[in-house]
């Protein structure tokens, strides 16, 4: 019975959940049981006999000193001590333990062994750091591989078989050479494995083979690991696939600095290929020229044919002007259809005109879009580095300035910036600022002259005209011929015209309680204002909330007022003169002059302009224009003003042709309201 209690002792110790080992003195293991093994990485099958392990072996140098200086000499006099020590498995990984070492006496005294009984400290922990080492191993996007000493695959990771095609079985055993290309020669993994051999580890870009034999290049880490004496244990590889990683990069850069509709640069793309371009001129000594292209029509597409046919209409600008463009150029979407190109021109060279002028040509050619044909009206405006400016902001400020020169020409054109259209430009936004102030504000800033219109039969006042004058306390007077174009240019124009009208309406009921009857009193209208969808119904309601009956006024348009929508027009001319509202044609004789507004505008009065009439007493050809003018005024009956009448002789011919009215400084100059109100009074 008691020659089994080694046995029984054995197996006992086999099945507990501790470490135990045995030593002799020269700190040999001569026992471990299960548990120990399994903590410390080695073999069930390990014997011990055949194959010795030492304590040093599961310990670093700094555990190992303490050992030998206090564990053993502590036990061998007290019989046993107890604390904590680190311990490490074969593969160097770091286990906390808390233990008790036993030393063991003959029957002299002599220490023949020390057993050594420990609980890893955190056995939770150390389980917790394997499962999350299992999980990231299992998560990880990058291929993993570990190989044995031999570079033998031993396991390999689920991201590897979504990288490489081949599962787990294919791999195992084998090694990674099953995964090259042909990219390499013997000569580049000799290298490779030689730095891994002398660094520890090895980086870099790498061709390699998937399983359906498509070849793709990765990004490669290497890394040996090594037991505790130093030997290589197992090599472990972690890859990227840099053809997604480099897909995925090119699809955020074509996000970032491209326009998707167009596939044109943004203004992202700009700004990074901005300053490079003015280095390299720089240093070059050439030039860069920097053009503002304005596609044009953009917004009458949009109106038109809405929006889907205006990208469209902007997809077509983008192609032809890419096809222009060489690889040295930067050709950008900023928004709707305005696009900026840089272009560096050879040293030496002052402007390529050529290639503008090609694009702008390109662009000029008819577009059919929904079965009708557009005909663009382009405008570029071109600033040159180093001539126009020296920083981006400079360059792109100027052409912009030159773009918008080009534009008030109404006609497809290249502008180069030039300081005048510069300062022009500046002095125009300054005016546009301006006048919005002064159109708040309460400050008479802004105020109506009257000029009056007379018979030239006998000189009476016949009507008279309200004209906007502003006086700028900085600038002084400022000419409604320089204001009135750029309050066209936006919808300044409707505010402009809106506050005339309430004004003249305040006039007229003030001069109405003062018991004064004025003429019949015209005001200009801009074909912008015109075309406003509540145009009429607002000017029917300020006569109505100042109680002036229409009867009283006449409103001027000019012929642009019936440009881009006739009938629209003339159906909202015809509501307010059957309101009672006269209407008045003015500065007939510039522009167009078409007969067909005469014949089918619902109008009452024809202004003649000052230029048909200004060489009227020695340019033969001025009168006849004048003469078959009234012929065809009678006619029609309209009342025919003749404007701009500046002397004795103008005003004699026109009396002796029987011509009905006219305007002009001969008889009145435009004065202040209360000004001319005592002169016509005074008439009267
Ligand atoms: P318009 O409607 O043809 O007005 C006549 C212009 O000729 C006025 O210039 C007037 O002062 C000027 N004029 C009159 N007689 C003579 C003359 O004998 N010789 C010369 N050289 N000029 C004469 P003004 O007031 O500078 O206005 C210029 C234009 O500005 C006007 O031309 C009109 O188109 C526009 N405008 C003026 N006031 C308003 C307004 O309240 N609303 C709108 N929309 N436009 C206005
Ligand atoms: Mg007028
Ligand atoms: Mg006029």
């Amino acid at each position: 019975m008691l020659t089994d209690l080694p046995r029984v002792h054995f197996d006992l110790v086999e099945q507990l959940d501790s470490f135990v080992s045995t030593v002799n003195p020269d700190l040999r293991l001569l026992t471990l049981n299960r548990f120990g093994r399994r903590l410390c990485r080695i073999a069930d099958d390990h014997d011990l006999q055949q194959d010795p392990l030492y304590v040093h072996h599961f310990h670093d140098s700094e555990s190992l000193q303490f050992l030998q200086n206090v564990v053993f000499p502590y036990a061998r006099a007290h019989q046993c001590w107890q604390g904590q020590l680190l311990f490490r498995d074969r593969q160097g990984q770091a286990i906390p333990t808390q233990i008790k070492v036993l030393a063991h006496h003959n029957a002299e005294g002599k220490v023949i062994h020390f057993t050594g009984i420990a609980q890893t400290q955190s056995h939770d922990a150390t389980q917790l750091l394997d499962e999350l080492t299992e999980r990231i191993f299992q998560d990880a996007i990058e291929g993993i591989i570990l190989t044995d000493s031999k570079a033998r695959i031993l396991r390999v990771n689920p991201a590897f078989t979504t990288i490489t095609g081949y599962q787990a079985d294919d791999v195992l055993g084998k090694t990674p050479a099953l995964l090259r290309s042909a990219h390499h020669d013997a000569d580049f993994y000799q290298q490779m494995w030689q730095t891994i051999a002398l660094q520890g580890s090895w980086q870099g870009e790498i061709w390699n083979r998937k399983k359906d034999r498509t070849v793709y290049q990765q990004w490669l880490k290497i890394s040996r690991i090594e037991d505790n004496q130093g030997q290589v244990s197992h090599y472990l590889a972690v890859f990227q696939d840099l053809s997604i990683i480099r897909s995925k990069d090119r699809q955020i850069h074509q996000l970032v600095n491209f326009d998707r509709l167009t596939r044109l640069g943004n203004r992202e793309l700009l700004v990074s290929r901005f300053p490079p371009a003015l280095a390299q001129c720089q240093r070059q000594h050439a030039r860069l020229l920097v053009c503002w292209i304005d596609g044009g029509q953009l917004g009458d597409v949009n109106q038109r044919l809405g929006l889907t046919h205006g990208d469209r209409f902007i997809q077509l600008q983008a192609e032809r002007l890419q096809q222009l463009i060489g690889p040295e150029d930067t050709l950008v979407r900023i928004y709707a259809d305005d696009y900026i190109l840089l272009h560096p021109l050879p040293a030496k060279t002052r402007h390529d005109t050529k290639l503008i002028g090609r694009l702008l040509e390109a662009l000029k050619q008819p577009v059919e879009l929904a079965a009708q044909v557009i005909l663009p009206c382009p405008f570029i405006g071109v600033a040159c580095y180093p001539d126009d400016g020296q920083s981006e902001e400079e360059l792109l400020h100027a052409a912009e300035l030159a773009m918008f020169a080009a534009k008030e020409k109404k006609q497809a054109k290249v502008q180069f910036y030039n300081a005048k259209a510069g300062a022009d430009y500046h002095r125009k936004a300054v005016l546009r600022q301006k006048l919005s102030t002064a159109l708040l504000s309460t400050e008479p800033a802004l105020q109506l002259h009257f000029q009056p219109r007379v018979w030239l039969q006998d000189g009476s006042t016949a009507a008279a005209e309200a004209l906007i004058r502003w006086q700028d306390e900085e600038l002084g007077m400022i000419s409604p011929a320089d204001f009135i174009p750029i309050a066209e240019q936006s919808h300044l124009i409707v505010e402009l015209d809106r506050w005339v009208l309430r004004q003249l309406c305040r006039h007229l009921s003030r001069w109405h309680q003062q018991q004064l009857t004025p003429p019949l009193i015209s005001f200009n209208v801009s074909a912008r204002h015109l075309s406003e969808a509540d145009f009429t119904d607002w000017l029917l309601h300020c006569l109505a909330e100042h109680q002036i009956p229409p009867s009283a006024l006449e409103m001027e348009i000019t012929e642009s007022a019936l440009i881009d929508n006739e009938a629209k027009a003339i159906s909202k001319l015809q509501l307010l003169k059957d309101a009672g509202l006269r209407i008045a044609l003015d500065d007939f004789g510039t522009g167009y002059s078409s007969l067909s507004y005469l014949k089918n505008m619902p109008l009452d009065t024809v202004k003649i302009d000052r230029s048909v009439v200004c060489d009227l007493s020695t340019n033969p050809k001025a009168l006849c224009i004048i003469k078959s003018i009234h012929l065809l005024a009678c006619e029609l009956k309209l009342t025919l003003t003749i404007e701009g009448i500046e002397n004795l002789q103008q005003h004699q011919i026109l009396a002796e042709l029987g011509c009905q009215q006219a305007q002009g400084y001969w008889y009145a100059k435009p004065l202040p309201a209360e000004q001319w109100a005592r002169q016509w009074g005074s008439r009267l």
